[in-house]
């Protein structure tokens, strides 16, 4: 292992898309997948991104982790655990119109935090941890609070602990179990990334100065507002910035628009310290990714290729 980890804790999942001819495409991804995928294109030599989940011992199971590993990440915490697949969905075109069905209820992730001392080791090893409301919401109630007390051992004992709020309803078994424990999650992290739409839908805020006042309330140092074509707002330990976000000719697919923003903003915040810095770089990767189909954009697509 080089001497930097950034660990990215969550579900990645069999993805099914349409190839034509009623044909369909076998991929893998996943929020914080996507983002540990971004994190290891942007980030220099001297970082291993890891990723912390559980897989199954089944063949889905052995080539997501082929994947895994070829992308560069590292798979050496993965669990497995017998009997186990992984979660899949699927994405549907209609009218252009793009929807998602999910099986994912009984996915060998669901168990990531189920062994406290691998979970342990896992974040004690890391410098940066990554994780999001949709690791919390994937969890038995007692796992989720095993994995937030974990963070916030991490926090207390001076590691980035970065957190994503990507609120999805459908995966909570209600509207306050889910704004508990994003809270939580929030104030168990130093830096917080939500994007706007989630958090006026979900949270009501009425403006990106409540959400950052709200995140900001709870604990969290460090906050970046995703807000789509508009930019990001920053507000760094009271510092306020915003950078718009780049124009793009033709959004082709703005899957993992946000996870790919995040991935590269940490990428350049970790290199620079600069926030600024990173929200600009990150627009521009991040804008690239709207410009391609799927999820995971490749680093010569991103024009990353030569680092
Ligand atoms: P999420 O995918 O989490 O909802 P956003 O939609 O806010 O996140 O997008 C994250 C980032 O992706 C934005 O901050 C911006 O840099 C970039 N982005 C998203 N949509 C566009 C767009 N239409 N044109 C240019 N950049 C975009």
């Amino acid at each position: 292992m080089s001497g930097r980890r950034f660990l990215s804790i969550g579900e990645c999942m069999v993805e099914l898309s349409q190839a034509g001819d009623g044909l369909l495409r076998k991929g893998f991804a996943g929020d914080t997948f996507n983002t540990a995928w971004y994190a290891r294109a942007c980030l220099g030599p001297d970082w291993s991104v890891d990723y912390f989940t559980a897989l199954g011992d089944d063949t889905m199971s052995d080539e997501m982790l082929a994947f895994i590993d070829k992308a560069g990440i590292g798979t050496s915490l993965i669990r497995r655990i017998k009997g186990k697949t992984p979660g899949l969905y699927m994405i549907s075109l209609k009218n252009g119109e793009r929807s998602f069905s999910y099986w994912r209820d009984s996915s060998a992730a669901r168990s990531l935090a189920a062994d406290p001392d691998r979970l342990r080791d896992a974040v004690e090893s890391a410098e940066v941890v990554y994780f999001s409301g949709i690791t919390l919401a994937i969890l038995p109630r007692e796992d989720a609070e095993a994995l937030l007390a974990e963070v916030r051992r991490a926090k207390a004992a001076g590691k980035l602990v970065v957190f994503d709020p990507n609120i999805r309803p459908r995966l909570w078994s209600s509207y306050d179990v889910m704004h508990a424990t994003i809270s939580e999650g929030a104030r168990s992290s130093v830096l917080v990334m939500p994007s706007f739409d989630d958090e006026a839908a979900h949270f009501g805020d009425d403006s990106i100065e409540a959400t950052i006042h709200r995140y900001r309330t709870l604990g969290a140092v460090n906050i970046v507002v995703k807000n789509g074509a508009e930019g990001v707002h920053l507000n760094f330990a009271g510092d306020e910035a915003f950078v718009p976000a780049e124009k793009v000719k033709t959004v082709v697919d703005t899957t993992s628009a946000g996870d790919s923003f995040n991935g590269a903003f940490l990428a350049r915040y970790l290199e620079t310290q600069d926030a600024v810095v990173a929200a600009r770089f990150a627009a521009g990767v991040a804008a690239r990714v709207v410009s391609e189909h799927g999820a995971l954009v490749a680093k010569v697509k991103l024009g990353l290729s030569g680092r």
